[in-house]
């Protein structure tokens, strides 16, 4: 299956969900319901009873959500918290879980820490060559393509089918290519989870994931998880992620273009020794990507000549915010080896933002000039 097979969400009709549901004189802005109870005489029959059940601020950005998803949603107070889930809906003593060895790191981190202590098997292998080897004896196969931070990716729709095919559930994390850049659910992966903290909110005021899936009886799974563990997102937050998605497609799309275009230019200059960016026709990545997805993505992996200039980079160059995380509007860098990412300590990881991409290639340009 390709990415013309899919059925992307259309993004008209999500800004007005609400909208048309409302009565005269209602807000036209999402409110933000800050209650722990609601009112509740009599027998339940339904209605929001406890906030950790449910709240009318969550129930609007979930219903954005499944509409991005085009696949029910469920909302999580970060993106660990949608991944911890999936694991915990999916897994138990005596599972075997695959997961990248070169992915977010954290991900690695709840692995080995906790999930290996139940009794659940956990295999680790390079995204490059997370085929290699198949997929036979796995219950839980866990993808992150693009990969953070190295952009390494993983062919989906084959991925899913061997995984399907030998008995087990797949599980896509989606973070760096958001809903708009790859369906994963379209091409076959059980469920998608994401980090929304970064580009889905894309203000960096917020820590927000989602897990989605089309599979009823992983969704009531993952439900009961939240639920139970009280992994449930503050409605403040969820108002934030809302507000944040209502103009993911014009900010997402921005800094895509805005990205292709730096990269280009970042790929020629005598400064830059190696450069990864899945829109790059050279790029391991490329053809997969062109393949896969609907766009290339705004992370730029880059290696100067040494850490210094990386650091120089990352902290004097003007419109850099150095800064971990990624996928806000200001545009931010930094050096992964600094977490023990296993990278050059020249690696740098450029998010790109939504400045102008002129003034931005004026400032980067130039510094990496002066810097020679
Ligand atoms: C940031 C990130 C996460 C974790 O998300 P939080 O919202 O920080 O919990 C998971 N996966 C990827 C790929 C990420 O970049």
């Amino acid at each position: 299956m390709s990415a013309s097979d899919t059925t992307p969400p259309k993004l008209g009709e999500m800004l007005h969900l609400r909208g048309n549901t409302l009565a005269k004189g209602d807000p036209v802005a999402l409110p933000l319901t800050q209650s722990s109870m609601f009112h509740l005489p009599g027998n339940w029959q339904g209605e929001h009873s406890y906030v950790r059940a449910g709240n009318p601020t969550w129930d609007q950005l979930e219903h954005m959500l499944a509409h991005l998803e085009q696949a029910p949603c469920l909302a999580f107070p970060s993106g660990m918290a949608a991944i911890a889930a999936a694991l915990f809906a999916t897994l138990k003593t005596g599972s075997r879980l695959l997961i990248p060895s070169d992915g977010y790191y954290v991900t690695r981190r709840l692995s080995a820490r906790f999930l290996a202590g139940l009794g659940v098997e956990v295999t680790e292998r390079p995204t490059a060559a997370f085929r290699d080897g198949g997929f036979e004896g796995f219950d839980v196969v866990f993808f992150e393509t693009p990969s953070n931070p190295a952009l390494d990716m993983v062919d989906l729709a084959a991925a899913a089918a061997e995984v399907r095919a030998a008995g087990g559930i797949s599980i896509a994390d989606n973070t760096t290519l958001t809903p708009l850049g790859q369906r994963p659910l379209d091409l076959g992966v059980d469920i998608v989870v994401s980090s929304d903290t970064k580009s889905m909110g894309g203000h960096s005021d917020a820590l927000m994931g989602h897990l989605a899936s089309r599979n009823p009886a992983i969704m009531e799974a993952a439900g009961e998880w939240r639920s139970f563990s009280g992994s449930i997102p503050g409605p403040q937050e969820a108002w934030l992620l809302h507000r944040g998605l209502e103009t993911l497609d014009v900010r997402y799309a921005r800094m895509c273009e805005s990205a292709g275009v730096l990269a280009e230019r970042l790929a020629g200059h005598p400064a830059v020794q190696a450069i990864r960016y899945p829109g790059l026709a050279g790029d391991p990545s490329h053809a997969l990507a062109q393949q896969q997805c609907s766009s290339f993505g705004f992370l730029i992996s880059l290696t100067l000549e040494s850490e210094e200039k990386a650091e120089s980079f990352i902290n004097s160059c003007p419109l850099i915010r150095p800064a971990t995380s990624f996928g806000g509007v200001h545009t931010s860098a930094e050096r992964r080896a600094r977490w023990g990412d296993d990278v050059s300590p020249a690696f740098v990881r450029l998010s790109v933002g939504v400045e102008p991409v002129e003034e931005l290639w004026k400032a980067l340009g130039r510094y990496l000039e002066g810097d020679l």
